[in-house]
């Protein structure tokens, strides 16, 4: 499956718009999609000036996701989970295959001009590719890895790149460098979400020594598909829409950004990496895939990112029922469901969801009498159920994640939130109910006995 059969997949379940007015893809086509933000994925048919069209949107919501994956919104938590936890247990290893999707067609000359590729906010520096999937290899190991870094069109075959701080991309490439080497990779454009969330698997589940390609192949239900490259000697994804080879260079530094990042804010211009693009392949008839930064990035991050806190979490400490990451988090604030069976033991759990993800900045713990996916009653179990002098943890000085404007030099304070009653639970936090009815019933009823 490809990003063309998810598309149909979306189609068919009501959960993909088709916008036929041709837009810019500079601010227009970003424009439209922040007001469809949310809800159903959309195809941009026609884009000024391109030959493929562009889609976004297919993490905006649950639905949309689940569609893709035949399953309920509520069942998506735990396939995710046992996709991650499949990396320990039975990896499947990807398969390298001869006829690529991803390599139907080679552009004559590389020229990044001819890919609709949009400039989402108003301020940002130029184009932006927000959801490629760069594939590498550890210079001194060969083990393979999969992650997701902004990229902005520089020129016809160049790009600024992003590499955050901890992740093994940078890893990778500061090896090379070292040697004087530049770092091979192949950027994949357009794929199947399986590879989305195998991408977004954080690194204290996929540490530096793992191919967290197995996630995908997990959730494919067959092992990932890999391509030969002709020009780089890492592979590509071979069911990509399309696939750039190209090496990040060493000892280059160029301007990169601004870019509207996924924390609401813009990440600021400065000197960073630089990748150079050797040949790009692509199928006959390419969709282009773009992220809509923000929500997007919440919803596909957190489904995987929940995921793992909930496997990592629950080795540690013992009564967790349900992680959630909140969209009005950016991913920064978790939401724990648990009742510890000691007292104290919620705000082990607090300690180990900060250790499991570094760029979270706060974490609610709650009892499971609490709907983790209501605001309403989660803050009635923050003003009940936490005692500040007690029951607020502040971690001064800790690991964050530097696109969060709070964070400094990597560094920032952290906060827990205990929101758990006492152990045993004294009888003062019973939540008044009420008889449970048919509603249904009644308001038939109603609407019989009103006079008309
Ligand atoms: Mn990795």
């Amino acid at each position: 499956m490809d990003l063309k059969d998810c598309l149909k997949k979306m189609d068919a379940a009501g959960r993909l718009a088709h916008v036929h007015t041709e837009v810019d893809a500079v601010h227009e086509l970003s424009g439209v999609a922040a007001k469809l933000d949310g809800g159903k994925a959309v195809v941009f048919e026609h884009v000024k000036g391109y030959d493929y069209p562009v889609s976004t949107g297919m993490w905006w919501n649950r639905e949309n996701v689940a569609a893709i994956f035949d399953r309920s919104v509520d069942a998506l938590p735990a396939l995710f989970a046992a996709a991650v936890g499949s990396l320990h247990q039975n990896p499947v290893a990807p398969v390298v295959v001869d006829d690529a999707p991803a390599q139907q067609v080679t552009m004559p000359e590389v020229d990044l001009g001819r890919i609709p590729v949009p400039t989402h906010a108003l301020k940002d520096g130029g184009p932006y590719f927000s959801n490629c999937i760069i594939v590498a290899k550890d210079p001194d190991t060969g083990v393979r890895n999969t992650s997701i870094h902004r990229l902005m069109v520089t020129g016809k075959d160049r790009l600024g790149l992003l590499m955050d701080m901890g992740r093994h991309l940078r890893n990778y490439y500061e090896r090379a460098e070292a040697k004087g080497e530049p770092l091979e990779i192949t950027i994949n454009n357009g794929l199947h979400p399986a590879y989305f969330v195998a991408a977004t698997t954080p690194s204290s589940a996929a540490p530096i020594d793992v191919d967290e390609l197995a996630v995908a192949s997990y959730l494919l239900g067959e092992p990932a598909r890999l391509c030969r490259s002709k020009t780089v000697s890492v592979e590509g994804l071979a069911d990509a829409q399309m696939i750039m080879e190209a090496e990040i260079l060493p000892y280059v530094r160029e301007p990169e950004g601004p870019f509207g990042e996924v924390s609401g804010y813009y990440a600021a211009r400065d000197d960073r990496w630089v990748v150079h693009v050797k040949a790009i392949t692509m199928q006959t008839d390419p969709v282009i895939h773009m992220l809509h930064p923000g929500r997007e990035v919440w919803i596909g991050q957190g489904l995987s990112v929940e995921s793992n806190l909930f496997q990592t979490i629950s080795k540690q400490v013992p009564g967790l029922k349900k992680v959630y990451m909140t969209p009005g988090g950016s991913h920064y604030h978790v939401i724990l469901q648990i009742d510890p069976p000691n007292n104290g033991m919620a705000k082990n759990a607090i300690l180990a969801a900060f250790a499991a993800f570094p760029d979270l900045q706060m974490v609610t713990a709650v009892n499971s009498d609490i709907d983790i996916y209501d605001p309403e009653q989660i803050e009635r179990a923050m003003v009940t159920r936490c005692d500040p002098a007690k029951d607020i943890i502040i971690i001064p000085g800790a690991f964050g994640h530097e696109l969060n404007p709070v964070v400094k030099d990597n560094l920032a304070a952290k906060m827990g939130f205990d929101c758990t009653y006492p152990v045993p639970k004294p009888e003062s936090y019973t939540l008044v109910s009420f008889q449970d009815v048919d509603i249904g019933k009644y308001l038939s009823l109603i609407h019989i006995s009103e006079p008309t």
